[in-house]
Formats: C-alpha cells, structure tokens, sequence
C-alpha cells in the first residue's frame, strides 16, 4: 500500500497552531475485561485533567466486538476518539496479535475472533491493522516487549502509524512497558513510525494515569486530534512538559520542565546525553549522529525518573 509510511513533520508538534491536549489512547472498561463502566473510565479520566481518551475495548466475540460509544460524556472540555485493541491471527510465539486502532468507526466490521485463543480461518494481525488503518484508524503497535514481539513481525505491520514507546499497565502488571528496541530498529530501517506512550488501563491494579500523549490540535475535537496523531503532531509523557524543539544545522535545542538528563539517540549505538540539575533548556551537538543515522529522538528524565519522549526527527 502506497500510504503507509507517513511522512513525518519532525518538529511540528511545536510549531503547528494550537495548544497541546493530554490524553491516553489505550484503555478497557467492563465492556470487556476492565472493571469500570465507560462512563466512570471517562469521568476519571476528566477528573485526573485529561483532555481526552480513547477507550480501546478487546475487540473479540467473547464481548460481542465492543466499540464502546463514549459520545455521552464528551462535552465542553473532555472528548473521545473511538476505539478498540484488534486481535486476530496467531504470532510466532502462537499468541493472539494485538494491534492499537483509535478512531475507528462504530461500524467496523468484526474480526473472526470469538476468544483470545488464534484459531485457523482468520485474517493476520497485519491484515487486520490494514484494514483498520483504511477505515480512518491511527494504528500502533502494542506492547511489543510483553507480546514478546519479533522484529520481523514487527516489519510486517506495514499499517502502523506508531509503536508505544511505553505502556503502563505492562509497567505495572508484569515489568516490560518498552517500545524502544521494536521502534528503534525499524526507524533505522527507514520506516516514518511515532512513538506514543499509554496507559492500557483496565483500573484492576495501579495501571492509569501513567503515560499520555501531548497532541498539538486547534481544538479539542475528535477529528482534528486524530489527524494530528496521524500527522506526528505530539509528543510522549509520564511526567515532564516538553514545550519546544528547535533543529539547527549542528545542534538540537529542547525546552521543557525542569529535568535531570537530556538523552539524544538515533540509529546503532549513537547517543548523547547531558546530565544537570533542574534543567529547562539545553542543546545537545548533532556531531555524533552525522554520518551515522538518519534520524534522532529526544528522551527527557526529571529527578524523580519519569519521562518524556519526542517523536523521531528525521535529519
Ligand atoms: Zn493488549
Ligand atoms: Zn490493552
């Protein structure tokens, strides 16, 4: 498919118009195996200062394929985006695949998934993401370290708009939250992927509230936000603000709240790092990665550890 790699404006997340809204794109309620109504996932959710959510129900027969309808509690200043984590498809491992789809329309057409056992007779867990991805969804990766996730699995989800670079609940339930070796080596390869950090929250242990996307959009519409996901127009967080990311010729510039360590990777082995105190603005020399990647992120680490990610910049 021609569109799959989207290209990627590495730093307009902070120069596009609009503001940034928090929200968390990877959440269960009891529609499926959370333990919470939409309604009380979402309350808390705006409770907590979230602008937005996507409740992200297993989209499985055992629960009747849920696409939660949350248009109820959207108003003046908390909205959703409709979704579900897909399943379909045996990996190598002989797991059933996940994939994070968000902004699917209400109608998607079932998988032929009746349980979270792989059965013969189903579509891929590629295919599946395709097909979300052609019915308007921004499409992720889930939980590649907990899936146990191969790179060559990983290659073939050509549908994927992003990895998660963290998810919390994968944190909390069973300590392997990362995306990075999956994201890391396919943007070596070339592929245009975003990283997004969620909660994957069921709320039957401390697995909310998390990691949470930063979306730039005009307004805080269902709409606008997802084509700004697609576009790459946010960042990732457990905690620090980022609030801009200049490129120059020789040096990249970020600015944000106060962080301990700066942390610029790219391609193979390269990194830099700068360590400080209650840092807020630092540039980092691009000199390391000249010749040796095509690309870089940034990863921001306050004193109490928590951290922020940008999405790829592709030099
Ligand atoms: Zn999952
Ligand atoms: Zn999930």
């Amino acid at each position: 498919m021609s569109d799959t790699r989207q290209s990627v404006e590495p730093l307009s997340a902070f120069t596009a118009p609009g503001q940034f809204y928090r929200g968390n794109l990877h959440t269960h309620s009891n529609l499926s195996d959370g333990v919470l109504t939409p309604e009380e996932v979402c309350r808390r959710y705006k409770a907590e200062g979230y602008d937005f959510i996507a409740l992200t129900d297993h989209f499985v027969g055992h629960f009747n394929y849920p696409i939660a309808d949350t248009k109820p509690f959207r108003d003046n200043r908390f909205t959703t985006i409709l979704g579900a984590e897909l399943h379909s498809g045996a990996m190598q491992n002989g797991e059933l695949w996940h994939i994070l789809a968000v902004g699917l329309p209400e109608d998607f057409a079932p998988s032929n998934t009746p349980t979270f056992k792989p059965i013969d007779d189903q579509e891929s867990g590629p295919e599946l993401a395709k097909r979300a991805r052609e019915a308007g969804a921004f499409v992720a990766i889930a939980h590649p370290q907990w899936s146990g996730l191969t790179l060559e699995e990983a290659r073939g989800v050509e549908a994927a708009h992003a990895v998660e670079i963290y998810n919390h609940g994968c944190a909390i339930g069973c300590d392997r939250p990362d995306g990075t070796y999956i994201a890391d080596m396919l943007l070596t390869e070339g592929r245009k992927l975003t990283l997004i950090a969620t909660d994957d929250a069921h709320f039957t242990e401390p697995d909310h509230f998390g990691g949470w996307v930063m979306v730039k959009a005009e307004a805080n519409t269902p709409d606008l936000l997802l084509e700004a996901l697609k576009r790459g127009d946010f960042y990732s967080s457990q905690g620090p603000e980022i609030r801009g990311v200049t490129l120059s010729g020789t040096e990249v510039t970020v600015n944000c709240t106060a962080a301990s360590a700066f942390i610029v990777q790219g391609s193979g082995i390269a990194a830099v790092a700068k360590h400080g105190n209650s840092m807020t603005e630092a540039s980092i020399s691009l000199d390391r990665f000249k010749g040796a990647s095509d690309w870089i992120r940034l990863t921001v680490v306050d004193a109490a550890g928590k951290r922020a990610w940008t999405n790829p910049i592709w030099l």
